[in-house]
């Protein structure tokens, strides 16, 4: 696959589709670190002299309903990301209110070499999600050649991640991945295709049906799969456990009971479980298959803690997605903490990745991100990498 290293753009019009759907709170960026991650890629193309045009899509915008959309479309404006990248790079950003038409065009053909456009959120576009061909064709007229550096979004066939290169390789111009795309697929084809064993997945978050197509994924690649979070309850009632009020999908106890059957899965022996989720009288430790009426499990307990730490410094490849508790508050991340201190404890010794986006943020919140071998920028990119043994539509049109 042709990377942005390769490319001869001086004095050609780049499009970029970079991944700038950063946290916003007030208009303001809570955490810049996926701007930060496009940065390789850009100043490559700034240093080739190349006319550097940036797309993102920044959250979700509603095109239905008309009050929403006026909302969507004041909420999720790039312009604060402009303005960072602008820091980041020490050159100006210009921004482009315009997602397409003759004032964006007029901004495209005044650019010199080198300089840097970065347009408004692609889905403030009706067609960008549909993959418009019409949308697609506006934008590859913009364009001499395409990087795809947006893993995040790198699961959608959109118009921005799909059509416009879709276009632009039928007609010869030249397409490639960038920086961050390429660090993904090199990383993460080692849990798709694991050469080093024993290779442990580890499982957790909110719902099993979330996950349903990387467990049965994961149950042909893993040696075993060690489960925490909300999901292990339905797989312990679906064993006849009784689990209080634990968050429990009826329609899928069919699912976990086979699964479970593969031989390959390990759940909880102990549960840190509370009377209430937002204010408990009373929190303990029970065990799993004996939550108490009127408890809810919330954590993996210390016995589970110590079982899941001794399968963890066994494993050669570790892939892990879905935190073990409700890891936001205190009283429940110590499960959570243990997965990320076993691994950090692997750094050297096995290749561990981390694949989905509150998994990576807890890491991150208990200072461990350094110590994976690898923390994927996308979370359902990465989860949907798996699942589809390496491809993704946004990087296999590349290729
Ligand atoms: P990821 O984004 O890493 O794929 P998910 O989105 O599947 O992870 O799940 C993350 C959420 O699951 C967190 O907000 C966490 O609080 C929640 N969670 C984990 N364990 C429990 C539990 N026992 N009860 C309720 N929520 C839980
Ligand atoms: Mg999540």
């Amino acid at each position: 696959m042709k990377t942005v290293k390769d490319l001869q753009v001086a004095g050609k019009r780049v499009l970029v589709r970079c991944d700038f759907n950063v946290p916003l709170k007030d208009g303001a960026i809570r955490d810049d670190n996926r701007i930060v991650q496009a940065l390789p890629t850009i100043k490559e193309l700034i240093s080739k002299g190349a006319k550097v045009i940036l797309m993102s899509h920044l959250g979700k915008v509603d095109h239905k309903d008309p009050v929403k959309l006026a909302e969507g479309l004041k909420k999720n404006t790039l312009a604060p990301v402009a303005v960072r990248l602008g820091e980041l790079l020490g050159k100006e950003v210009v921004f482009s209110e315009e997602t397409r038409g003759e004032k964006l065009s007029a901004l495209v053909n005044n650019m010199k070499d080198g300089d840097v456009l970065l347009v408004q959120n692609t889905r403030f576009e009706k067609g960008e999600t549909k993959n418009d061909p019409e949308l697609s064709r506006a934008w590859a007229d913009l364009a001499d050649a395409f990087v795809m550096d947006a893993f995040g979004s790198a699961h959608r066939a959109h118009a921005s991640t799909y059509g416009v290169p879709e276009l632009l390789k039928a007609e010869g111009k030249e397409v490639a991945v960038g920086y961050l795309v390429e660090k993904e697929v090199v990383n993460l084809s080692k849990v798709v295709d694991c050469k080093e064993r024993p290779y442990l997945a580890i499982l957790g978050g909110f719902k099993v049906s979330d996950k349903i197509k990387v467990i049965n994924s994961l149950l042909k690649k893993c040696d075993k799969i060690i489960i925490g979070g909300a999901m292990a309850y339905t797989f312990i009632k679906a064993l006849g456990g009784n689990v209080g009020t634990s968050p429990v999908e009826m329609d899928q106890l069919d699912y976990a009971r086979e699964m479970y059957a593969s031989g390959k899965i390990l759940l909880p022996v102990d549960t840190v479980c509370a009377n209430d989720f937002d204010n408990p009288t009373e929190v303990k430790v029970v065990e799993s298959k004996d939550i108490p009426e009127g408890f809810e499990g919330l954590d993996i307990g210390p016995k589970t803690r110590e079982m899941y730490m001794a399968e963890i410094t066994k494993a050669k490849t570790i892939f892990w997605n879905g935190p073990m508790g409700v890891f936001e508050k205190d009283a429940y991340q110590a499960g959570t903490v243990a997965v990320c201190k076993a691994c950090a404890e692997l750094k050297g010794k096995a290749f561990t990745v981390i694949g989905g986006g509150d998994s990576a943020a807890a890491c991150k919140q208990f200072g461990y991100n350094e110590e994976f071998s690898h923390v994927s920028t996308g979370g359902g990119a990465s989860l949907e990498m798996i699942e589809n043994d390496g491809h993704l539509p946004g990087i296999d049109v590349i290729g």
